[in-house]
């Protein structure tokens, strides 16, 4: 279980997802990634295995530009260490997911999502979980309702964070098990694992209760 960073804001905020990454980096990870939502409200995706230094260098050549993201160190518990299988998800370019924790039923959620014409691009146990974001959309849900239910799906344990391209004033973070933080800005938010990746940023904190799932916007937050 590694680091999450996330950040909904009136700035460009890859750069405050690095610098959280890095701050969070004591706890030890093999890969990194970050997403943002840019002004088309395209995901745009950048991820690396190794340190949090390569994603940045990967960021100096081909910055991604936009007001909110979140962004991932990984722990590999299911799958290699390795760019397709570093955080954030993604599916059909539509929803994005960085996880810490261990989804334990991902197997049976796999297999129901594959007869729903889901394509998997990786071996982790966290891609079941932005498909079944992604599938709850498709039934009509908004972004906060699609989370909802997805949640109610998982067993194990997990801190999420969750961004569409269907809302991109919206964050979701949630939490089962792991932990999970909220920094209070003035008209912005941002989430990590631990108070460590915000310390630069923002305070006041809200610390996330077990179960909880919170709902940011840039005029406020609920949970
Ligand atoms: N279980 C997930 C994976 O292997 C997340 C690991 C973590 O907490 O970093 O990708």
């Amino acid at each position: 279980m590694c680091g999450i960073v996330g950040a909904i804001a009136q700035r460009e905020v890859a750069p405050i997802l690095l610098e959280g990454l890095k701050r969070l980096e004591y706890r030890g990870y093999d890969s990194a990634g970050l997403v943002v939502l840019n002004e088309s409200a395209e995901l745009e995706r950048i991820r690396t295995t190794g340190k949090v230094v390569q994603l940045a260098n990967a960021y100096d050549r081909q910055p991604v530009i936009g007001k909110t993201g979140i962004a991932h160190t990984r722990w590999a518990t299911h799958g290699k260490p390795s760019e397709s299988n570093a955080h954030p998800h993604i599916c059909r370019n539509k929803v994005a997911v960085v996880h810490n924790g261990i989804i334990e039923n991902h197997q049976t959620l796999r297999e129901q999502q594959s007869k729903l014409g889901f394509t998997f691009t990786s071996d982790t146990d966290t891609e079941v979980v932005v498909h079944q974001v992604c599938h709850q959309l498709d039934q009509g849900d908004n972004l906060l309702q699609a989370v909802q239910h997805t949640c109610q799906d998982l067993e194990g344990a997990y801190a999420l964070g969750v961004v569409s391209a269907t809302e991109p004033d919206r964050l979701i973070a949630a939490r089962r098990g792991s932990p999970l933080v909220i920094g209070v800005g003035i008209g912005e938010y941002f989430i990590a694992s631990y108070v460590a990746g915000l310390l630069p940023v923002t305070q006041p904190f809200v610390f996330v209760e077990d179960c909880d799932i919170a709902d940011l916007t840039r005029v406020g937050m609920l949970i």
